[in-house]
């Protein structure tokens, strides 16, 4: 499983730049370069306030398990991801599409 670095810190499953979800789902069908990649997991934190997120006890774990659509990547087999680290980047977005990959290497 990749090491997951995640900086998107608007989304529900953000803590401390990990991800609570454990498995996320990257969408990138025809991308060609990493812009037109994302992550289909996202979703975002009610605005305004920094207390909603995910509610789990446990840390989140640095590694998750990926499923992505995008089968172009170097990395992607049968739309599992097999890249060592990957880093979800999109800054203050709030919807999926400002998300994207930054490991995506066609
Ligand atoms: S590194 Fe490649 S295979 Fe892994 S999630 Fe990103 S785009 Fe998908």
């Amino acid at each position: 499983m990749p090491v997951l670095d995640c900086t998107v810190t608007n989304c529900y499953y953000n803590k401390e730049k990990l991800c609570c979800r454990g498995a996320i789902n990257v969408e990138g069908d025809t991308a060609e370069e990493k812009d037109a990649t994302a992550c289909g997991s996202f979703r975002e934190r009610s605005s305004g306030s920094f207390s909603n997120s995910c509610k789990c006890e446990e840390p989140p774990e640095n590694r998750s398990d990926i499923d992505c659509t995008a089968e172009r990547c170097t990395y992607n087999n049968s739309c599992k991801c097999h890249a060592p680290n990957v880093e979800i980047q999109g800054q203050n977005a709030t919807c999926t599409t400002e998300t994207m990959c930054a490991s995506f290497c066609k």
